[in-house]
């Protein structure tokens, strides 16, 4: 074992490193574009074979893979834990999501209801058709729901799939990808290609034969792909960055507020699309939601991912710790929470207060486990405050009105709100951007559309 400061790329190979101890875990090789060409043209090739697949015999098969998913829950968290540094009880989780969508999309084939639609002289009707390959991109963060999130619905309206995982994380992705075979998805169905984002990443998106992107990532990366995807009227779904806002009123229970705040942002040591990393606290309740934030941030659990009770970890590669200990460098942090130092990626959870929205710690995403709290005087000047931002993911808002709760949930520019709650993520409900945090939804009851041309047939009488 090597000491390594991040993953290091060669031509070829990718050295996997352990984010809580910076050690070398494997290596893994990284497709070419002949590679990629071969996965794609394979992928095309059992398109037609899937596709006639019967639906109760598709949704047998997701409800297998769901079921050997579930197996080897332990050891796909193992492998986050090590490859990611997500804590234990975060990889469990994302490992029986993945089974969930599974199992939740397994219902799709036989309720895949085209319309029939009055019309004179006939009859009219529609169907969902599947769309061919996806290639599905997936980011670092969270490698396991993501992937998840496309390949169920994807598979499940009879599209083949090729899949990349980040570059950092492709453990777990490869993993499920064997899994999916062990369970008995036909051969080239569900295809992982490691690989670079400008090699692998790069072919799916100007590939003819990949007829859809459904790309999680950055907002930068995912202009590109929305540009290159224009090439050939390529479908494509974005789920891109965030800078979500967590607004506090003065009549809400300030230290339920307080006390979940540090879990909202700091889980995954922010490093989540979601993270309430901007917090708006109504001026008359500002110190003493401050004074109840400070203890519960110093109590979070900042500890060896592997730990059982680990609530934060490291961040994912000494890269993205540059790019959190850079923000921090700017600014004045009023107070921070611990970290258990050594060699591994560690930021300690940290809180910056501000006036100032022009600030790029408000405007940003970091990405980190770094919050900025702001007061704000009235309703008005909350959304306001909100709003003020080219993102719009989500939200949440505490308050003891519930007329004031749906008010500023629907007045909030964002996908997904949550009142007296963080909670925004739940593969039976829909999940996505307004703005610039991406364009289309995932999850919840109509993903598979979005895996789906609808197709009209009129029949003369
Ligand atoms: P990223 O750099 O945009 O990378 C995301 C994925 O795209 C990776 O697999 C990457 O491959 C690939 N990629 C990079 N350049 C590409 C290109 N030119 N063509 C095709 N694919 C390319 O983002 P990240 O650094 O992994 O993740 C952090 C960002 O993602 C944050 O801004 C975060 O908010 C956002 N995010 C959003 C959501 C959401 O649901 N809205 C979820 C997670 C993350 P490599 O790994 O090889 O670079
Ligand atoms: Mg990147």
């Amino acid at each position: 074992m090597t000491t390594q400061t991040s993953g290091q790329a060669t031509d070829r190979t990718f050295t996997v490193v352990n984010p809580a101890t910076a050690q070398a875990v494997t290596e893994v090789h990284l497709a070419s574009v002949a590679e990629t060409d071969e996965a794609i043209e394979r992928a095309a090739a059992a398109f037609p074979a899937w596709r006639d697949v019967a639906p109760g015999e598709r949704a047998r098969l997701l409800r297998r893979f769901a079921a050997v998913v579930d197996d080897h829950v332990e050891e796909l968290a193992d492998l986050e834990v090590a490859n990611a540094g997500h804590t234990r009880a975060n990889a469990r989780w994302e490992a029986g999501n993945v089974r969930d969508c599974l199992n939740y999309y397994s219902a799709t084939p036989e309720r895949l209801f085209g319309r029939q639609i009055p019309v004179p002289g006939g009859v009219d009707l529609t169907f969902h058709e599947p769309l061919g390959v996806v290639g599905i991109i997936v980011p670092w963060n969270f490698p396991m729901p993501i992937a998840a999130w496309g390949f169920a619905p994807a598979l499940a309206a009879g599209n083949t799939v090729v899949l990349k995982p980040a570059e950092l994380t492709p453990l777990t992705a490869i993993r499920l990808g064997e899994l999916a075979l062990e369970a008995g998805l036909p051969e080239h169905v569900l295809t992982v290609v490691p690989g670079q984002g400008s090699v692998v990443g790069e072919r799916f998106v100007t590939h003819p034969l990949v007829r859809k992107i459904a790309f999680t990532g950055s907002t930068a990366v995912g202009k590109r792909i929305m540009a290159g995807c224009a090439e050939q009227v390529k479908k494509v779904t974005l789920e891109l960055g965030g800078k979500s806002a967590n607004i506090v009123f003065a009549d809400a229970d300030v230290a339920a507020a307080a006390t979940s705040a540090p879990y909202a942002v700091f889980d995954n040591a922010g490093q989540d699309c979601c993270a309430r990393s901007r917090i708006l606290v109504e001026r008359r309740a500002y110190d003493e939601f401050l004074g109840r934030l400070e203890p519960a941030v110093a109590a979070l659990k900042v500890l060896d991912p592997a730990e059982e009770s680990s609530e934060m970890g490291p961040l994912v590669s000494s890269g993205q710790r540059d790019v959190v200990r850079g923000y921090l460098d700017d600014v004045e942090v009023a107070f921070t929470g611990t970290d258990p130092g050594g060699p591994g990626f560690w930021v300690p959870p940290s809180v910056v207060l501000t006036e100032d929205p022009s600030a790029p710690i408000w405007r940003e995403e970091v990405f980190g486990p770094v919050v900025a709290v702001m007061p704000f005087d009235d309703e008005a000047h909350a959304v306001e405050l909100a709003n003020d931002s080219e993102y719009g993911l989500s939200g949440s808002i505490f308050t003891s009105d519930l007329g004031r709760g749906l008010r500023v949930a629907r007045a909030v520019e964002a996908g997904n709100l949550s009142v007296n709650s963080h909670a925004s993520v739940r593969y039976w409900t829909p999940f996505g951007g307004y703005k610039q945090s991406g364009l289309g939804r995932e999850l919840g009851p109509d993903a598979p559309h979005a895996f789906t041309e609808e197709k009209n047939v009129f029949i003369a009488h």
